[in-house]
């Protein structure tokens, strides 16, 4: 999903603890992993990404993903979540680095990574890996909606 939605989610799970930034660390990253199990819609651009075909559409499709994702923070930093700052840093962080190092993988080819990549996508491909994914506008038009819903209750 969209690193936005990641850590939109992250925040949220975090604030039901706000006293265990460890604790939200931990759950923000499974929630990374359950998340990606819902279809939505990159399984293409992925696979355009690996096979050479879509690698500038990807890496453009990351970039402004990523720079939407550092707008997001410092927005509900500055409007909407004034305690328990750690521990909303760091459900948003463990949201967000499962991506990160599938990333580092990607680039760097490091062997020690390759196992947590595997697992990555072994979530994120359960279902529309199988049954297909959904067209990008489709999963695109979801995930908004999804981060919508949650961002709502952010706060
Ligand atoms: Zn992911």
């Amino acid at each position: 999903m969209f690193i936005t939605t990641h850590a939109a989610l992250g925040a949220l799970i975090a604030e039901q603890m706000p006293n265990h930034p460890i604790l939200a660390f931990v759950l923000g990253a499974a929630s990374h992993f359950l998340s990606d199990i819902i279809p939505h819609g990159d399984l293409n651009l992925y696979k355009g990404f690996v096979s050479g075909s879509k690698v500038k559409r990807a890496i453009a499709y990351v970039t402004i993903d990523s720079v939407v994702a550092i707008f997001f923070v410092l927005f509900i930093f500055n409007t909407k979540i004034f305690d328990h700052r750690l521990a909303i840093s760091m459900g948003i962080a463990g949201g967000v680095l499962p991506d990160l190092i599938v990333a580092a993988y990607e680039v760097f080819r490091i062997k020690e990574l390759k196992f947590f990549h595997r697992f990555h996508f072994f979530f994120h491909n359960l279902i529309s890996g199988r049954r297909g994914d959904l067209p990008f506008a489709s999963g695109f038009a979801m995930q908004l909606m999804f981060l919508a819903a949650i961002i709502s209750r952010i706060g």
